[in-house]
């Protein structure tokens, strides 16, 4: 990282902690399909809200994934906010619009802050900006927010905090997991949590279905020069009485081939359109290569959603990844 960038990232911390300071009434926003990280980030700052005495409340256009109930305050996060007077916005994992999807008429015309550590500059951003692609989570940047503003951490702010370290580095397996996140991480045991309560819950808590529909993905899973990839139906869904939510874990598995530079599972949505979801092992930049389908994400773990049938956005797909039949 050059010296320019490292202080500039700097200053956004420095204009993240002055806007939320002297904010008394916040709405939390983060990318649409909220995971670990962001709901994370989220609710440390609703946690941070409650201590200090200001109103913060979260939006988003999807549900927070049940799997995270188990973290102290999850109830917190579903409050509704009160519209008409909120002081501040904060896009959280992502720095779009498009990313933040129908939560941002809510956000739109309040002045804003984004907090994250993707590639890339959206706009959604008004008054103060905090992009680090170096972090591993969002949750790592928001634990060092609180410290620079001099917030105490408590369990419940460190369960949150955790918990988007977990989900983000993919168990501190993923290359993003560096001593500046696992500092972190020991910083937050520290605190009382439990590692074990945390993995128990967001990966050893499956419904059946979602196990079920992990075999089906993983029969039907296919090897071509080096990338494993496979697909789900809207009929594997219906049969199984899966929901969308059940494919979280099986990229993992996919993932988990030998000799594979990258796996890419491509699923059916409910409104006819294609999710593509890709992990890569190698040096394959996969932001990139979902950035040329619309999509976005990290070097090793990024998705995009393709407005066609199965087999044309595996067709598409394959070709950029150099696959040939
Ligand atoms: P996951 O596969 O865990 O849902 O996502 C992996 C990473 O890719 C996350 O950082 C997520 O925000 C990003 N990502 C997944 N789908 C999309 C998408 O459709 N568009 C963009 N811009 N990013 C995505
Ligand atoms: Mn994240």
């Amino acid at each position: 990282m050059s010296e320019g960038e490292r202080k500039e990232i700097a200053e956004g911390l420095a204009s993240v902690a002055r806007a939320l300071t002297s904010s008394r009434r916040i709405l939390l926003t983060s990318h649409k399909g909220p995971d670990g990280d962001s709901v994370g980030a989220a609710l440390a700052l609703v946690h941070w809200g409650e201590r200090t005495g200001r109103i913060v409340r979260y939006v988003n256009e999807d549900a927070v994934p049940e799997t995270l109930s188990f973290l102290p305050g999850f109830a917190l996060l579903s409050r509704p906010p009160e519209f008409a007077s909120f002081d501040l916005g904060v896009i959280l994992d992502c720095s779009a619009p498009e990313r933040v999807g129908a939560a941002w008429n809510l956000v739109r015309g309040l002045p804003r802050i984004v907090v994250d550590h993707h590639e890339g500059i959206g706009s959604a951003a008004t008054i103060a900006r905090w992009l680090d692609p170096s972090a591993a989570s969002v949750t790592v940047m928001v634990g060092e927010l609180l410290e620079y503003m001099k917030e105490p951490l408590d369990r419940d702010i460190a369960y949150a905090l955790y918990t988007g370290l977990v989900t983000d580095t993919m168990s501190f397996q993923q290359a993003n997991s560096d001593a500046r996140c696992h500092r972190r991480a020991a910083r937050l045991l520290e605190e009382g949590v439990s590692p074990f309560e945390v993995t128990m819950n967001l990966f050893e808590n499956q419904r059946h279905a979602a196990v079920r529909l992990c075999g089906r993905a993983m029969e039907r899973s296919k090897l071509r020069h080096e990338v494993c990839f496979s697909e789900l139906y809207r009929r594997d869904f219906e049969e199984l009485g899966a929901r969308e939510s059940d494919t979280e874990g099986i990229i993992r598995t996919l993932r988990g081939v030998a000799g594979i530079r990258v796996a890419v599972l491509l699923r059916e949505t409910v409104d006819g359109k294609v999710k593509v979801t890709f992990r890569s092992k190698d040096d394959t930049d996969v932001a990139a290569v979902a950035a040329e389908f619309g999509g976005g994400g990290h070097k090793a773990a990024a998705g995009c959603t393709l407005e066609c049938d199965i087999e044309e956005a595996r067709k598409r797909i394959l070709a950029r990844l150099g696959v040939r039949k």
